[in-house]
């Protein structure tokens, strides 16, 4: 686990050389320095991120459940740049590398220009957040003037309620599927940088829709089937690069995108966690990474409601 922070942060120099922090998903999705640690501990998710729109109607961020008076921690390391009232909201701003993390209603117990580290304390929980019936912390997320969903950056910490539970695929083999569900596998351990929805593309820029999640991984790293199935495609895929989809028994396909070599053919059968692949960077791709995709007929759906 040490070396990990020490390994993302060398893949964000290198990234750096070609696009420095100039994209919403470098190579890990993440412009900075890795995870974010929940600013509440133990504070599950009560109200989700919804944006169909950057001007519309919808909730810019994510409400955590809190104690009135309970400390709020900064998410990463970073500079206060901000500590006052927001439409008369007490609202602090922190700024990392080119991301901003954004807290209210929190009474400050840091100053702007102060230098915070991942996990001090920046204020206290204040009641009246609108979109919560009781106390709750708003957290945003800023990147580039966009706001994105901040649960994105959290590393998996045993929450299951808005979490992404991702285990090892090399660990203790997962418990027998479950009917109607791909089981709890996932298809290659990592954090998930990018989730399913709208959000603007890394190379084109515009904003476009997400149709599966990322998987931050270190190319290489052994890639598996999340079900049992019959590979229906394996080949180059255009902007997917190496690209493997699976159709499963209750009619369900999964997809696995810009990976760097495929270890299956056309017709082959395969089980859950059975390697298909390796985590690449092919195709329309910015850095080591598994594009994940569940379909259910022509549709996609968000890969998250299989994989906890
Ligand atoms: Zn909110
Ligand atoms: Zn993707």
């Amino acid at each position: 686990m040490r070396l990990r922070p020490i390994f993302v942060f060398m893949c964000l120099i290198l990234v750096g050389i070609q696009q420095p922090f100039s994209t919403a998903d470098t190579a890990f999705g993440v412009k900075s320095d890795g995870p974010w640690l929940r600013p509440i501990r133990n504070g599950h998710v009560i109200v989700s991120f919804s944006m169909t729109d950057q001007y519309g109607p919808g909730h810019r961020g994510i409400d955590l459940a809190a104690m009135p008076g309970q400390a709020v921690h900064a998410v990463a390391a970073g500079t206060v740049v901000w500590a006052g009232n927001v439409a008369g909201r007490p609202t602090i701003s922190v700024e990392h590398r080119g991301v901003k993390s954004t807290y209210e209603p929190v009474r400050a117990s840091v100053r702007i220009g102060d230098s915070v580290a991942q996990g001090e304390i920046l204020g206290t929980v204040q009641a009246g957040h609108d979109s919560c019936a009781q106390t709750c912390l708003h957290l945003g997320r800023i990147e580039s003037g966009t706001y994105l969903d901040p649960e994105a950056l959290f590393l998996n910490d045993g929450h299951r309620r808005g979490a992404f539970r991702l285990i090892s695929p090399l660990g203790a083999p997962p418990a027998p599927p479950i009917a109607g569900n791909l089981g709890e596998g996932v298809p290659v351990a990592g954090l998930v940088s990018s989730g399913y929805g709208m959000r603007i593309h890394p190379i084109s820029k515009v904003r476009k829709f997400h149709n599966g999640i990322d998987i931050q991984a270190p190319c290489g790293r052994r890639v598996v089937s999340v079900g049992s199935g019959s590979v229906r495609i394996a080949q180059m895929r255009g902007g997917y690069g190496q690209y493997v989809e699976i159709g499963h028994p209750n009619g369900t396909k999964t997809a696995y995108a810009h990976l760097s070599s495929i270890n299956v053919s056309v017709g082959e059968s395969v089980q859950r966690g059975d390697r298909i692949g390796s985590v690449g960077n092919t195709g329309a791709s910015t850095g080591c990474h598994l594009h994940f995709i569940v379909k259910k007929g022509q549709r996609t759906i968000d890969p998250r409601r299989y994989l906890h």
